[in-house]
């Protein structure tokens, strides 16, 4: 999609700071991090949010959720513990409708969350 600031990043259009890919999916920073980690894996196909995907889609939100396990002990937060976060709608603070996963960790993450 052409307007998606997602679909952009995954074009080359727009920079990120890419950790890991495959022929799937994309792991970048996010550009305001809440946390000394925060990362956002996306699939390169554009869906909306995970509320939006079908039942088609329900290996690739598996690998999804692997590809964000697998970014977080590379960042080097896989034992101290991190949250993996699929906001879905207004009230879920949810800004960019193409799906993508907070990957959040690196200090004692609040719950429940604001
Ligand atoms: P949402 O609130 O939609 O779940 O999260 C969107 C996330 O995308 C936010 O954490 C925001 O900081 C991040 N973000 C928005 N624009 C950009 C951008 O241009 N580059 C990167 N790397 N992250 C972005
Ligand atoms: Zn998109």
């Amino acid at each position: 999609m052409a307007d998606c600031l997602f679909c952009r990043i995954i074009a080359g259009e727009i920079p990120a700071t890419v950790v890991a890919q495959d022929d799937e999916l994309l792991a970048f920073r996010d550009i305001n991090p809440q946390a000394p980690v925060h990362l956002l894996v996306i699939p390169r196909r554009h869906i909306a949010n995970s509320a939006a995907s079908e039942e088609d889609d329900a290996p690739l939100l598996g690998r999804l959720l692997r590809f964000g396990c697998r970014v977080a002990a590379e960042a080097g937060i896989g034992d101290s513990g991190f949250r993996l976060v699929l906001n879905n709608g207004p009230d879920s603070g949810e800004a960019v409708p193409h799906l993508h996963l907070h990957v959040l960790g690196g200090r004692r993450l609040g719950w429940p969350p604001g």
